[in-house]
């Protein structure tokens, strides 16, 4: 059995309210008939705003990868060029599927814990004059850095029409970061239900540009699952393709609900306000930031771990003495961060919870140091 009460703090699966994980577990509906329909309805309307879009997002049956994959596959053909900026391990992911579908990558790399400069991104289109598609993570989860993506837009979409298309990872940013996909010019803009969305893993959201939806006409890069043809003729009838995760859908449905009553600028002000505390809270107990302060996320909190601490005891002391789960560096920066996810359903009272756990863990990881 789990404890009663565990404050989950990995920058996804984030906790689920209450009348959210009773909705997930109503009692399952046919997925072609019209109480799914209705939910489904209600979630496409409900994301379009945080979106900042007015056409209808798909919604795929899948993790966050899934939908950065169908991306990938819908809008390319093997062979076209792509300009992957990659911050973090997110940046590297979206290359990496891209490559593995046989697009001809060129990465441009920031140093991880920094943005990537606008400018340099309007350099390597300048280098590479046949960009297809530029992707680009909005909010890098592994470093806990937010990308301008609005000044980098606006530098893809220098060339007009024939401007590379922009294909945006907000699986850790949209729902609890301002998001303006139409007014930004975003092609593809990607997300998943167990990030700022506050329920279960299993649905990805992904809305596309009338750019995108021409090259998804031309584009021949292997699909049959996740064909984005097959979810928008099903999509304008309240379905989907294949089997959803309904139970997901329907908690989707109750969370929109509440962001909504919440309203969008107060969610927006929340997560704000929740980032500078938590900042705040590290810093007044001697820790670093891992990130360049002027690119701090609002949604996950990268903080070095001190030298001589044992991060997996340290990690292990939070879990069992204080019912905190933060989540572990990844990649190189294993044992040497630790990452706060502060997406969803979050409010001071966590925040509290976290900083005390944290110092009282500190205190004893420094006592064993002193022995
Ligand atoms: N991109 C970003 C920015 C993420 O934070 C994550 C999940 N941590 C992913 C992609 C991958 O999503 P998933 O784990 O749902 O496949």
């Amino acid at each position: 059995m789990q404890d009663p009460f565990v404050n989950l703090r990995v920058p996804g699966p984030t906790p689920v309210p209450d009348q959210v994980a009773r909705a997930a577990a109503r009692p399952m509906v046919n997925h072609r008939g019209p109480e799914f329909a209705a939910a489904m309805t209600e979630v496409v309307e409900g994301l379009k705003p945080f979106f900042g879009t007015r056409d209808d997002p798909l919604l795929l049956t899948g993790s966050g990868t899934g939908a950065m994959e169908a991306a990938i596959v819908n809008v390319l053909s093997p062979g076209d060029e792509v300009l992957a900026v990659t911050i973090g391990v997110f940046g590297d992911r979206f290359a990496d599927i891209a490559q593995a579908f046989g697009a001809t990558v060129h990465r441009l790399q920031a140093e991880w814990g920094k943005a990537i400069e606008p400018d340099a991104v309007a350099q390597a289109l300048k280098e590479h004059r046949n960009i297809k598609a530029v992707l680009l993570t909005h909010n890098e989860t592994s470093t806990g850095v937010t990308n301008d993506l609005a000044a980098i837009a606006a530098v893809v979409r220098t060339g007009g029409g024939d401007a590379p298309l922009l294909l945006a990872d907000g699986v850790s940013s949209i729902g609890a970061l301002p998001f303006e996909m139409d007014v930004w010019n975003i092609d593809v803009a990607i997300t998943g239900s167990q990030k700022s969305w506050m329920s279960p893993p299993g649905v990805g959201m992904i809305a596309l540009s009338e750019r995108a939806w021409k090259a998804y006409a031309e584009a021949r890069m292997p699909r049959f699952y996740w064909d984005f043809g097959k979810a928008r003729k099903n999509g304008t009838r309240g379905t989907t393709p294949f089997t959803p995760a309904v139970g997901v859908v329907h908690a989707l449905q109750e969370a929109l609900r509440l962001m909504h009553a919440e309203g969008q600028e107060a969610v927006f002000a929340r997560h704000r306000h929740i980032g500078v505390s938590i900042r705040k809270g590290i810093k007044s107990l001697g820790l670093e930031l891992f990130a360049d302060p002027a690119v701090v996320s609002n949604t996950v909190t990268a903080v070095r771990i001190p030298a001589r601490v044992d991060a997996s005891a340290f990690l292990r002391d939070l879990r069992q003495r204080h019912h905190l789960v933060v989540g572990s560096g990844q990649d190189w920066l294993k044992g040497s961060i630790f990452r706060i996810g502060h997406m969803g359903w979050i409010h001071d009272s966590d925040v509290d919870h976290l900083l005390s756990a944290l110092r009282s863990a500190l205190q004893t990881a420094r006592l064993e140091e002193a022995v």
